[in-house]
């Protein structure tokens, strides 16, 4: 065969067989849709005990007095958008029972809140006694007021003492945060069943180690697979500590789970930067707790796996905060070898797709891989005019009915957020709150959404629609 010909052929069997990979794998991964009208209907009635609540993190609404990393990485100069800083954020720390409040306004039974490791232990081995005064009473109060709380042990935020020595990757990050686990067990452990250990581990290292948009601003692949191995230690840690106090505890991780999917479902290269990217974002963490075995498969992190038998069991529940979903293609440009390509769907204030049917897939992908029952720990959308959230709201609790008709143990859904808070390095401008906050008077307003919100909460306990 002359030369021409045979590479022709080669060619031709090339191309067959990466469109035929590229079909296998599209066929393996659906992508999925689900009309429009299935997911606006009424909500059937969920399981009793269902927890319906929102979610906050104390630094986003009481800032940090200089006391935090972030505070201090706040007045870096171009750290945060329009150079804003946190300050006192939304004034929550006067206005406490004034918000909780509003979860009943809301209709809901439980409330998400995350504990300021900085305030509560402002120097290395030093407890602010009222500090902890305040975090008890405001338990008390939800307790009082039929509202379950769910407590985070670290969203985002770590003491600047800490930070001073390395933050995650301090060598004693570890032992320290077992420590505060425990002295928040024996302090709120009466009150408080269900708390998690540290949000988000995923975006934090992310955010503040590979793209280093946050403290401690790096743009290290290595240091990012320390700081996760120390997560990862944090976390097991912490929930040995709480369940040491309170053996009746249910302990999980909190993850930012993002449905990756190629760009183009007819390149392999964009299929291995979608795979890579849920191997390492959505997956690696989770997988290191059920395995035992610290694995992190980052390009150029450098990690050996690590045996850490303290993970195993670690996770009663597995807390998912879902938000988007993300299309991706490989880039020989970016660090991590992918870049972002827009989806069609509409958009948040931030730019972020809203597709439900991912939820579904991920709230399915979480149940397959880890068999716990889950909490929606957030969920929500940037949205200052309040045009999309009525729809994103039913249309994502209309996603957890059916994960639970299909058996997916959901425990319960969080909204992000029950009032405007401080979105990290975006600053003050994203709305996420169900409750607009006015900055200049501080007063709060409800969104149109939280008559949804209500209506919702009547629907799920059996009240029918508008029954609010
Ligand atoms: C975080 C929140 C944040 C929200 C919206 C999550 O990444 O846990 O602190 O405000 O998403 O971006």
């Amino acid at each position: 065969m002359p030369l021409p010909a045979i590479v022709a052929l080669a060619l031709v069997l090339l191309g067959g067989a990466w469109a035929a990979a590229c079909l296998l794998l599209s066929r393996r991964r659906p992508s999925l849709e689900l009309p429009e009208e299935a997911l606006t209907g009424p909500l059937p009635r969920l399981p009793d005990g269902f927890l319906l609540g929102a979610a906050t993190a104390a630094h986003q609404l009481d800032g940090g007095d200089g006391l935090s990393d972030w505070s201090r990485f706040e007045e870096e100069p171009g750290r945060i958008a329009r150079g804003e800083r946190s300050g006192t954020a939304t004034g929550h720390r006067e206005r406490v029972a004034q918000d909780l409040r509003l979860l009943v306004e809301l209709g809901a039974n439980a409330y998400r809140l995350s504990l300021e490791w900085a305030r509560l232990e402002p120097e290395e081995g030093r407890i602010d006694e009222a500090e902890w005064e305040r975090a008890r009473a405001e338990v008390a109060l939800l307790r009082a007021s039929g509202i379950t709380p769910m407590v985070t042990l670290l969203h985002f935020t770590l003491p600047a003492w800490l930070a001073a020595r390395g933050g995650l990757i301090a060598p004693d990050f570890a032992e320290r945060f077992g420590v505060f686990a425990g002295e928040a067990a024996r302090r709120l452990g009466r009150e408080v069943a269900l708390w998690g250990t540290i949000n988000e581990p995923n975006v934090q290292i992310v955010s503040g180690y590979v793209e280093g948009r946050w403290p401690p601003g790096k743009r290290s692949p290595r240091q990012a697979g320390r700081a996760f191995a120390a997560a990862l230690r944090g976390h097991a840690a912490a929930a040995h500590a709480v369940r040491a106090v309170v053996p009746l505890a249910r302990v999980g991780p909190v993850l930012a789970l993002v449905e990756f999917e190629p760009a183009s479902r007819w390149s392999l290269l964009d299929w291995a930067a979608a795979g890579l990217a849920a191997a390492a974002f959505d997956w690696a963490f989770l997988d290191s707790i059920r395995t035992g075995r610290i694995r992190f498969p980052f390009p150029e992190a450098g990690l050996a796996r690590e045996y850490a038998p303290e993970l195993l069991g670690t996770a009663d529940w597995i807390g998912v905060n879902y938000y988007t979903r993300q299309r991706l293609r490989f880039s020989l440009r970016t660090r991590t070898r992918v870049a972002q390509v827009p989806g069609p769907g509409a958009k948040s204030d931030l730019g972020w797709e809203i597709h439900p049917p991912s939820f579904l897939t991920m709230l399915r992908e979480a149940w397959r891989r880890y068999r716990v029952p889950i909490f929606v720990t957030e969920n929500g959308i940037a949205d200052a005019a309040d045009v999309h959230r009525p729809a994103y709201l039913r249309t994502h609790m209309q996603i957890v009915a059916r994960a639970l008709a299909e058996g997916i143990p959901v425990g319960g859904y969080f909204h992000w957020s029950l009032i405007d808070n401080f979105e990290w390095a975006e600053g003050f401008a994203p709305r996420f709150g169900l409750y607009a906050v006015d900055y200049a008077t501080l007063e709060r307003k409800p969104r149109g959404s939280v008559a949804v919100f209500r209506e919702i909460a009547s629907e799920i306990r059996g009240e029918g629609r508008g029954a609010a």
